[in-house]
């Protein structure tokens, strides 16, 4: 589920610190964090999560609730996964919700004429996978962009990274996700002798 909204400022960057006041707010607050799916070029600011109806919290029931012209408090966008340099080759990781990121990079680079080099590694527990007709329609129109699904119960591990990324070592590694993928692939690409500096990284805590 997708939900457009405006923040008063120009938002650049992944990520934002979203702040909802609502009547009976159960224990995990008021506050959240979102990452910003849509790119920089694009009219709204988008952000992407996901609806649980029975047993979810009482943030997603008012951020679904919210009607048009409603109003949310966004903090200052801030994050690190951030291609900075255009000339390198980069393996983006994903799981589930954690495409988010990824949406907005490889949309942002796509319009820039600067997507050279970009695998997409992106694993789902299900066939619901969140933007693939997008990203199989930029596979598809730029052979440099490629995208590989997983579906449990398959997962990514290193047979996935080496028969998918050539000459893996070379690459930088942005992932996204679920805190014990997050780690997993992590320890995964150290293992297989990728440099620390080369792997950035975002935890999506609270599924
Ligand atoms: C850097 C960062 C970026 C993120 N980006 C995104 C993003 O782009 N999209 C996104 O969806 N999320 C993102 N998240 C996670 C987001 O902030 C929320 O933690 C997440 O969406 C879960 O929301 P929720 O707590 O409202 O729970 P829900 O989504 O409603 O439910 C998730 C699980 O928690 C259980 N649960 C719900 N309420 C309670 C409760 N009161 N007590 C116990 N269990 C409960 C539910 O049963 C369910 O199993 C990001 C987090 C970080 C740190």
């Amino acid at each position: 589920m997708h939900l457009m909204f405006f923040l008063s400022y120009l938002c650049r960057s992944t990520l934002c610190d979203g702040k909802l006041p609502h009547d009976n707010a159960d224990s995990r607050g008021i506050n959240r964090y979102f990452t910003i799916s849509s790119a920089p070029y694009e009219k709204n600011i988008m952000i992407t999560t996901r609806l649980i109806r029975d047993g979810g919290s009482s943030f997603k029931k008012a951020l679904f609730n919210l009607s048009p012209g409603g109003m949310l408090e966004a903090s200052n966008p801030k994050g690190n996964l951030v291609v900075e340099d255009f000339e390198r080759a980069y393996v983006l990781i994903a799981g589930g919700i954690g495409i988010t990121p990824f949406r907005s990079i490889v949309l942002d680079l796509n319009h820039k004429g600067k997507l050279k080099n970009v695998i997409l590694l992106y694993a789902n527990s299900n066939e619901e996978v969140v933007f693939k007709d997008e990203f199989d329609k930029i596979s598809t129109e730029n052979q440099d962009f490629k995208v590989h699904y997983v579906i449990s119960p398959q997962h990514i591990d290193s047979s996935t990274i080496k028969q998918n990324v050539p000459d893996c070592t070379n690459w930088i590694y942005m992932i996204a996700g679920p805190i014990g993928m997050v780690k997993a692939i992590e320890e995964t690409l150290l293992g297989i002798g990728i440099d620390r500096k080369d792997v950035k990284k975002d935890f999506f805590p609270g599924y």
